[in-house]
């Protein structure tokens, strides 16, 4: 199914010609959406994602993997699964669906992997079980009578996840667009919204679900009555949330073949968390250390050579301004042990680099901290201090 085919978001204007004369009969306005109307049901999702924060999420008919690559920036989410029937239209944007360099460079708190499988979504496959949210959007008007049998028992029977979206078109609103009876040629019905809510209310009776409608795609001023152009049915298991091992020690059914699976960088992979922490560390360093050399700097102007040997306190008033932290940082900041000056060597207590919010977010003890850039940041003797060079500074 290619998207700019269906009529829904093409919003094409009805106009007729007569008797080959060119008369034109009264157009049917244009219903344009805006946002397009494929863009609001990813929209209504990504929203839906931010309200329940779901770890796994599957995106069955995912189509092209529009809606997966929307979803991935979701910090909560850690397995994203797409599933087709379609094997061309999943190849085809998959190397997007890859990480970038700025997600190796600031990677993500959590793991995140992202797998395609090729297959049906009234398939079963133990892959998909124990997920906190499966989208169906735009897929079960694809599915012939005896397919739409099957898919509540797979979807809601076997996989039953915590959580169901499916969007499907609503008849009622097609009479608003011109010449159309369905609204893509590979739709087997569309349903008003009795139909749909009748069916969705069979199936939540069946399998232990409540659902509530909604959709998107508002209908033109003066024609409210038909409702949303898309109607969406939230399917939410009234049983508590099963635990994941239940569901990991399971094996069984692999039917789908996975086509793509990508693991993204996170900060929960050690090297990731490594690189990510030197990095921090040698930044704040380099701040602390160059605005101590401008205060030395400041000091031997107006004392003409004669050094102060306070260089705790400016040291510490100097790193702090301007930096943009809340005033709560900057006591926590100011109360740990100061930066202090040995000869020509400039040295930061680990102690007080984890009083820097960024530092401590990614690792909240000295022991660890130590641990963690021991390879790749100079340390003093007794590795309780990162130690930099103030020669070329004091040279010049
Ligand atoms: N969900 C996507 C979106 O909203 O952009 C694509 C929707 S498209 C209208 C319907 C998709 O469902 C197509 O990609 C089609 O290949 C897929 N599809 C149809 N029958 C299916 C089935 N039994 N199992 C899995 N996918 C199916």
């Amino acid at each position: 199914m290619k998207r700019g085919k269906n009529m829904e978001e093409n919003g094409i204007e009805c106009n007729s010609v007569l008797d080959g004369n060119f008369e034109e009969v009264p157009r049917k306005k244009v219903i344009e959406f805006k946002p397009p109307l494929y863009r609001q049901r990813y929209h209504f999702v990504k929203n839906l994602v931010n309200k329940h924060q779901p770890k796994k999420v599957a995106d069955l008919g995912c189509g092209d993997t529009s809606l997966i690559w929307m979803l991935k920036f979701h910090s909560c989410i850690e397995l994203l699964v797409g599933v087709d029937i379609d094997q061309a239209t999943l190849q085809w944007r998959r190397k997007t669906l890859s990480p970038v360099m700025g997600e190796y460079l600031s990677p993500r708190d959590l793991d995140l992997t992202i797998t395609l499988y090729h297959g049906s979504a009234v398939e079963r496959d133990s892959r998909l079980l124990g997920f906190d949210l499966i989208t169906c959007i735009e897929l079960i008007e694809h599915l012939d009578s005896e397919d739409l049998a099957r898919f509540p028992k797979v979807v809601f029977g076997y996989l039953s996840p915590a959580m169901v979206v499916i969007s499907t078109p609503n008849s009622e609103f097609n009479p608003l667009f011109p010449t159309v009876t369905l609204r893509n040629a590979d739709h087997k019905f569309e349903w008003t919204r009795m139909q749909f809510q009748t069916w969705a209310l069979d199936v939540a009776n069946l399998y232990n679900y409540s659902v509530e409608f909604t959709g998107v795609g508002e209908p033109p001023a003066g024609a409210e009555d038909v409702g949303y152009c898309t109607q969406i049915g939230i399917f939410q298991k009234n049983v508590a949330k099963a635990t994941e091992t239940c569901f990991s020690e399971q094996h069984g059914e692999h039917i789908y073949k996975a086509v793509f699976t990508v693991s993204y960088p996170s900060l929960q992979q050690q090297k990731f968390r490594k690189l990510v922490l030197a990095n921090e560390v040698l930044r704040e360093v380099e701040s602390m250390r160059q605005r101590f050399v401008q205060s030395l700097k400041l000091q031997e102007d107006m004392e003409t050579g004669n050094q102060s040997e306070d260089i705790g306190r400016s040291v510490t008033h100097s790193t702090l301004l301007g930096q943009g932290y809340t005033e709560a940082e900057k006591a926590n900041i100011d109360k740990s042990p100061k930066p202090f000056r040995v000869g020509d060597r400039f040295y930061v207590p680990l102690e007080r680099l984890l009083a820097y919010p960024k530092v401590n977010r990614l690792c909240s003890n000295v022991e660890t901290l130590r641990v963690l850039i021991a390879d790749s940041v100079a340390l003093n003797r007794d590795g309780s201090a990162v130690r930099a060079d103030l020669c070329d500074e004091l040279d010049d």
